[in-house]
This record gives structure tokens, sequence and C-alpha cells, in this order.
């Protein structure tokens, strides 16, 4: 999941019903996750906006809280690539 930092109005509701703990406000990004500002912002702009709510991935829990797990990440999708455009995108 990524948030739009151009419409996030800083609620936290998202970083309260995260069950993996995995959402930050900006001024309180834990140590090394610097980098994600700036990749969630570059894939805020080019993924479709999320409609509908979709059950957690089958190995979800195997993938939470993995260090260094962005550079398992695919092509495009890792902080500093360049972004791939979703098929289903704008
Ligand atoms: S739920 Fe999260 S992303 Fe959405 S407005 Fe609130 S803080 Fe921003």
């Amino acid at each position: 999941m990524v948030s739009d930092p151009e419409e996030c109005i800083d609620c936290g509701n998202c970083v309260e019903a995260c069950p993996a703990d995995a959402i930050h406000p900006e001024d309180e990004l834990p140590a090394g996750l610097a980098p994600a500002l700036e990749w969630n912002a570059r894939l805020a702009a080019e993924l479709p906006m999320a409609t509908t709510r979709v059950v957690p991935l089958a190995d979800a829990e195997q993938w939470q809280g993995r260090p260094g797990k962005w550079g398992t990440l695919p092509a495009g999708l890792a902080p500093g690539a360049p972004v791939v455009p979703h098929p289903a995108g704008p």
C-alpha cells in the first residue's frame, strides 16, 4: 500500500489500522526508511487508487518485519528504480 502525499490529511487512521505496524507518520519514520518517502510518492502517482478492501496475500506473515525485503522487490518497485506503469493504471 502507498498513500498519496497530496491527498493525505495526516489523520493517522491507517497507522492505527495496519496490523503489521508498517505505516508511520512522516515525522516518525524509523531509521533507514527515509527513501520510502520518495518511493511512496512516486508509486502513489503511478498506481490506481484502491477502491475495495483486499485480503492479505497468502505469504504476508512470512514477510512481516523481515529486514532487507526491499532488495527482493521486482524491478520497477524498489526505491530508486524507475516506476513501471501498472497495467490497470491511469
Ligand atoms: S488514513 Fe492514512 S493515508 Fe489516509 S488520510 Fe489518514 S493518515 Fe493519510
